[in-house]
């Protein structure tokens, strides 16, 4: 059957996720950590990455299951209108917030790391110059090749397409010691380097001659109302990291906890070179 938005993952009253079929309702079904996750994003409407194309319903040996064709796309990056002034939050659970309310997913490079570890293991199980080694070696080389090429080429369509909308740009780089860091995995081959993406930003900035403002480290871009210019002190310190939605106590703004960061970040940018917005 063709997908018109009604197949979709969808948690139950328990909180366990089931597929949503049209007649059958919710269905209990079984896979991978991995593919679970590729689900999820194709069954939520506003993430543009992944798309569920199609489900097939097959019948062996009295089970049912179901056959997902999911496309993964690569978000389109098009020109949004006049360039913008834009403030950046380098995040954690994604790549980067921008304060004119988009965001921009961390790329998938599950099967790259699971590839490398793999092969890494099968290196310190086998005797160095073994024909064994070196094959361990060589597909060892391959999938870090492959892991690098991969993000460069992500990293770059984003930055090109930052740099080509903006006219200004102010980064913050939040908190680094949140970010998760794989124990296998050297410096260079972290999952999604927000040190490397914000050089490629700052590089071609520079070249495109679009200002580049680097917001202090201890500017409390999540703990300020964008609207009142207040600080919210119960969102200080690390507990924080939590919070999604906040109401400012002083003027009772709502805040979504990126977007207000990100417009804090554009402030704060602005005053470093000394405009201020309109
Ligand atoms: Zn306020």
């Amino acid at each position: 059957m063709r997908n018109n938005n009604n197949l979709r993952i969808q948690k139950d009253k328990y909180g366990h996720d089931k597929i949503l079929l049209p007649k059958l309702g919710l269905v209990k079904f079984k896979t991978s950590k991995k593919y679970k996750e590729l689900l999820r994003k194709g069954s939520d409407p506003d993430n543009p990455t992944a798309e569920i194309k199609h489900v097939t319903i097959k019948k062996e040996n009295d089970k049912y299951y179901a056959v997902f064709n999911i496309t993964e796309l690569y978000v389109p990056w098009e020109i949004i209108g006049p360039r913008q002034q834009l403030g950046i939050d380098i995040g954690c659970s994604k790549l980067a917030a921008l304060s004119n309310g988009q965001e921009i997913p961390n790329l998938d490079l599950t099967l790259e790391v699971d590839k490398i570890i793999q092969y890494q293991q099968k290196m310190s199980h086998t005797q160095p110059g073994s024909i064994r080694h070196n094959e361990a070696q060589r597909l060892y080389n391959l999938w870090t090749k492959k892991l690098i090429n991969k993000r460069n080429d992500y990293y770059d369509k984003v930055t090109s397409y930052i740099v080509k909308n903006s006219s200004f740009v102010a980064v913050q780089n939040e908190n680094i010691i949140s970010w998760k860091h794989n124990k296998y995995l050297s410096r260079k081959l972290q999952l999604n380097a927000p040190r490397i993406f914000m050089d490629k930003l700052e590089y071609k900035c520079i070249w495109n001659d679009v200002e580049f403002i680097k917001v202090p480290k201890y500017f409390p871009s999540t703990q300020i109302c964008s609207e009142c210019g207040k600080r919210n002190h119960n969102m200080s310190g690390l507990r924080n990291l939590g919070i999604r939605e906040w109401d400012c106590p002083h003027c009772h703004a709502h805040h979504g906890r990126d977007i207000n960061a990100t417009k804090n970040i554009l402030n704060k940018g602005l005053e470093i070179v000394g405009t201020t917005v309109q």
